[in-house]
């Protein structure tokens, strides 16, 4: 039994405050599968805040690849990776991933979270500089903070500043981290210069792909496939196109090795149960036999994208999302409930997720998506189809 102790007053207050700036949040549980539409309190929507890019989060396949794996293996992995938490479908899902990805080696952690506090709080330290773009994900903004290394914060996509301090800044050694593409804004970074700056200032180059796997590249490969940029360590996610949940990294053996030996989010974790693992291997396997669902994914970011040009939006076609900003917190629930209304689910985002003063509505797109679905996001989105879409300012990425 819990108490009502200081504790609860403490939460009361805190709550207060987050209340008084319009930012409450609340958990609100699907009464169905992941999927292009959801039901949610006994209404379908239409879903476009999923990071389910390519349709897989329920895939039989996929739900096959964990069921099968949990007939042989069962389902809790008992310990961490380190004591007695691996297996044979760990690694051989390390394996598959490196090959796909074309690495030397591949390590899982057991979220993107974790894998990024692991990296940053392995590869730098007291005395060392992290240079961190401004709008890079929450994760690697905890992760530097755990490395006790200095973080210099350059301003979005900047690559005249980063050069700027990179030059100015004394250090140890200087790691560049960067989101590849932007989680809330959708737009991507100028990795050839940051391969370029990292190479010229003897850094080394970290990017967090995990918006970017399934979505860009060839084979699905991300941005670093795209552009051939080849940094010292990839963070890929399993949780958002390849359907599932976890991790991986993606470096030179020794980089591994050492991540193995002091990655405490690693080391002091329990280990991924082995059926995640092969629910991994087959939305993989789809990734790569499929490249349909690439392609259908990109026919409906045109789709998306023309659309909200018409609309008078600016909007990129950079990746599959897309953010309609509106400014404060209360105006991006509130038209995020006149979409509901319409069947539409885009939830609001809000500080501390972006930057204050530009809270939005956040549109993921997905392979699973029909035409005329995303044809309904774009025409709730119409001037003068919700109360009030015409006043103050609308401004797309
Ligand atoms: C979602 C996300 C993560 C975290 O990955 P999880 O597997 O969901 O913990 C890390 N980095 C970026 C850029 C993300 O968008």
């Amino acid at each position: 039994m819990s108490v009502a102790g200081p504790v609860t007053g403490w939460a009361s207050e805190a709550l207060e405050g987050i209340a008084a700036d319009g930012l409450t949040r609340h958990l609100e549980p699907l009464e169905s599968a992941q999927g292009p539409t959801v039901d949610i309190a006994g209404r379908r929507y239409v879903n476009f805040s999923s990071n389910d890019y390519l349709g897989l989060a329920a895939d039989l396949d996929v739900v096959a690849g964990a069921r099968t794996t949990a007939m042989r293996h069962g389902f809790g992995s008992g310990a961490s990776r380190l004591i007695v938490g691996d297996s044979l479908v760990h690694q051989a899902l390390e394996a598959a991933l490196a090959k796909h990805f074309n690495a030397a080696s591949a390590l899982l952690f057991n979220s993107g979270y974790q894998a990024n506090v692991g990296v940053l709080s392995t590869l730098a330290g007291e005395g060392d500089v992290v240079f961190s773009d401004a709008l890079n994900h929450a994760s690697i903004v905890d992760g530097c903070r755990l490395s006790r290394a200095r973080v210099v914060i350059y301003p979005h996509c900047d690559v005249a500043a980063l050069e700027r301090l990179l030059g100015s800044t004394p250090a140890r050694r200087k790691l560049i981290i960067s989101d590849a593409v932007f989680s809330m804004d959708g737009d991507r970074a100028p990795l050839l210069e940051l391969e370029r700056l990292a190479r010229a200032h003897g850094a080394g180059l970290v990017v967090d792909e995990a918006h970017a796997v399934g979505v860009l590249g060839p084979t699905g490969g991300g941005l670093c496939e795209e552009l051939g940029v080849a940094p010292d360590v990839r963070v890929g996610t399993l949780g958002k196109a390849l359907g599932g949940f976890g991790a991986f990294v993606l470096a030179s053996k020794p980089v591994r090795g050492w991540l193995i030996n002091q990655a405490r989010s690693l080391i002091f974790s329990t280990s991924l149960p082995a059926s995640t693992c092969g629910a991994a291997l087959a939305a993989l396997q789809r990734m790569a036999t499929l490249p349909s669902l690439r392609e259908r994914l990109w026919r409906n970011i045109h789709q998306f994208s023309d659309g909200l040009r018409q609309l008078g939006y600016p909007a990129h076609r950079d990746s599959a999302i897309f953010s309609v900003i509106v400014g404060r917190p209360e105006r991006a629930l509130q038209l995020s409930q006149q979409l509901r209304e319409q069947g539409i689910l885009a939830k609001p985002i809000r500080p501390p997720t972006v930057p204050a003063g530009t809270s939005r509505l956040r549109f993921a797109l997905s392979a699973a998506h029909t035409t005329d679905q995303v044809r309904r996001a774009l025409s709730s989105l119409s001037p003068g189809r919700g109360e009030g879409w015409g006043e103050g300012k609308i401004s797309a990425p």
